[in-house]
């Protein structure tokens, strides 16, 4: 199979398919529209398998002609509560929610290589998995595994998955070994002082006074006790304390996120609640700290990163493979298979400031470059094959 002639022909309606996405965008675990085109789809594709998983997740499984590892490759499908402002002709026709991460670009490429692989199913060694995961943007991926997701795509050796990304300029794939988006925490603090009245502060303990202290202690953990090497970001987005200027609360309410993009966030955990709980103590006020996790470490395998790197060069040259300054303190949810299953991840550059497809993601004015829709088509095909073929 000449995946680069296969790709071309089926170029112009994976395009079509994502411009009916990007018209009809859907919130997390609420894509029933999205997924039944998915499944439609898939289902005149004559696969082994189409199962559904936590409601709108749907896995397609295509056995080849030959035995061989499986594969498994996944696409999330969820939209964002965000206004488009895109001014594409094809924009969302819900108020109020847009397809601003690309994910509707995700979802139509794997479709078409789905449609490619099982026209020439003859031809592969192995078993794909075609993974369409909901909810990207909150947690979906813990919930199709918690409901058996990996067991039901029948325990793959390999996963692959990959992003759209404005940062990098159209042409170029950026990836890199190791950890390449952040794990994420979201805290709460709860601090208990003695509320009373603002004239008898003596007769009080302040809650917003301890506060103060406990804001000052994270920061000088960020800035002298990390290893530069190891980046780790806490940032503190909510704080709510008191209802009148004449009162001393009794309680403070502090949130925020523990960001890390290495393997030791339990160490940061650790002296994050040493520090909040012993500077309360010292301030004679209690805490309650709950940590929440957003997303794990997304790391690459090593192997598969090298893989990755040799077939993405085949496919854009040499000069167009990015390598540094790749990692980011954002997450994504495919750290979810990743940690379970070998993993592999990438990013896909689109930017073009002449077409737009610059802005970041999440923005009300973000937009696709749809001729990257087939080099992200390609890429996964060859590393796929070079994976089943190795
Ligand atoms: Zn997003
Ligand atoms: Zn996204």
């Amino acid at each position: 199979m000449d995946i680069r002639q296969e790709v071309k022909a089926i170029e112009q309606e994976v395009i079509e398919l994502r411009r009916d996405f990007h018209r009809h965008p859907e919130l997390g675990f609420e894509e029933f529209r999205t997924a039944g085109i998915i499944r439609d789809y898939l289902g005149a594709l004559n696969l082994d398998d189409v199962l559904t998983c936590s409601g709108t997740g749907t896995i397609g499984i295509l056995r080849g002609g030959k035995p061989g590892k499986t594969v498994m490759m996944r696409a999330d499908i969820d939209a964002l509560p965000i206004q488009e402002e895109s001014g594409e002709p094809f924009s969302s026709e819900t108020p109020g929610v847009a397809h601003a991460c690309g994910h509707d670009g995700h979802t139509a490429m794997l479709l078409g290589e789905a449609k490619i692989w099982a026209a020439h199913r003859d031809e592969i060694p192995g078993t794909l998995v075609f993974l369409f995961q909901p909810n990207e943007e909150d947690a979906g991926a813990q919930i199709m595994i918690d409901d058996g997701a990996i067991e039901m795509a029948g325990n793959p050796e390999a996963v692959f998955g990959c992003h759209l990304k404005h940062n990098f300029p159209f042409g170029t794939i950026a990836m890199v070994p190791g950890p390449m988006m952040a794990s994420s925490y979201y805290f709460k603090v709860t601090i208990r002082g003695k509320g009373g009245h603002g004239g008898y502060p003596h007769l009080c303990i302040s809650p917003i006074s301890a506060a103060s202290h406990v804001i000052a202690s994270i920061d000088t953990f960020n800035s002298l006790e990390q290893n530069v090497f190891r980046p780790t970001v806490i940032s503190i987005g909510k704080i709510h304390a008191g209802e009148k200027e004449i009162v001393i609360p009794d309680t403070l309410e502090l949130e925020g996120s523990i960001r890390c993009l290495h393997f030791d966030h339990q160490h940061v955990h650790n002296r994050f609640r040493e520090i909040v709980e012993k500077t309360c103590d010292l301030h004679r006020c209690t805490c309650d700290i709950e940590l929440k996790c957003g997303n794990s470490l997304l790391a690459n395998d090593e192997r598969l990163f090298e893989l990755a790197r040799t077939t993405a060069e085949d496919l854009v040259g040499m000069e167009h493979v990015l390598t540094r300054d790749v990692a980011v303190m954002g997450g994504d949810d495919f750290a979810e298979f990743s940690n379970r299953i070998p993993g592999m991840y990438y990013f896909i550059g689109m930017g073009d400031p002449e077409l737009g497809t610059d802005v970041p993601n999440h923005n009300s004015k973000f937009r696709l470059h749809e001729g990257s829709l087939a080099i992200g088509m390609e890429m996964q095909m060859n590393l796929v094959m070079n994976y089943l073929n190795r």
